[in-house]
């Protein structure tokens, strides 16, 4: 078991789900270096939020990039250095609002990475105001009357821009989500990961995706992407969690 810990404070509001995902990610990484991947060729990149800290509670190498900037950061890594096993995290903030053309672009070149997106559908970091994400009528720090805008379905943006690996995964269900991370660790390709993280302090969906999220049956993922997007688009009371979408294609770093 190597130890991945680092001797940083933890500066998360106590009780976070971001911990559930630092757990996971640790234990991917240790099953990951117990697979063949060396320790030494993990690269995290985050950007700035309250996912951005999560750099400093893991024992690899790793890059903070600007807000938004994540993607471009870990694109521009696995470009100068293709053998390296290149991970983003970002927030829903940093990935849905500022770094979402980058998103666009690494989908459409299918850029060899891995991006896992703490979503917490509202800026935390800054106390709670709106994201592409937060639901319409959220109430928040710039949305004192509540949010008149419908929430963007990144999922949804991100099929349509050609990523070849999508997956939904639950904060609070570390086991499947360090199994999840896994797989799109090692999909050559873009990887995405939508994870549902509610921030305790500023958005506490604890309770309302508890009954809402199930994982999707043995015949996911699919090759098929009709029937991928009708999924990521259906409009259900329930969320699904697992990987929904995965085809192979050539990666940018070949391409170039
Ligand atoms: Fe976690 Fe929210 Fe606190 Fe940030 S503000 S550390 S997301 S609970």
């Amino acid at each position: 078991m190597i130890d991945f810990s680092t001797k940083a404070k933890n500066t998360w509001c106590p009780g976070c789900t971001n911990f559930s995902i630092l757990a996971a990610f640790k234990n991917a990484l240790n099953d990951l270096a117990g697979e063949g991947y060396s320790k030494d060729n993990f690269v995290m990149v985050a950007g700035i939020g309250c996912h951005g800290k999560i750099p400093d509670y893991v024992d690899i190498n790793s890059f903070m990039s600007l807000h938004g900037r994540d993607v471009a950061s870990a694109e521009g890594i696995k470009a100068g250095n293709p053998n390296l096993t290149v991970v983003s995290f970002a927030g829903d903030g940093d990935a849905y609002a500022e770094g979402m053309e980058h998103l666009v672009h690494a989908a459409k070149r299918n850029a060899n990475i891995t991006l896992f997106v703490h979503n917490n559908q509202v800026f935390g970091l800054t106390t709670g105001q709106v994201t592409p994400t937060s639901p319409k009528g959220y109430r928040g720090r710039s949305t004192p009357f509540g949010s008149p805008e419908e929430p963007l379905n990144p999922l949804a943006v991100l099929l349509a821009s050609g990523a070849t690996f999508i997956a939904r995964a639950w904060a609070l269900d570390p086991d499947k989500l360090k199994e999840i991370m896994k797989r799109a660790v090692k999909h050559k390709g873009f990887s995405i990961v939508d994870i549902i993280q509610p921030c305790i302090t500023f958005s506490d969906t604890r309770a309302h995706f508890k009954d809402k999220v199930f994982y999707l049956d043995q015949n996911w993922p699919t090759n098929d992407w009709s029937k991928a997007m009708q999924k990521i688009r259906e409009n259900s009371d329930k969320v699904p969690l697992g990987v929904i979408y995965e085809i192979n294609k050539p990666v940018f770093e070949e391409q170039l």
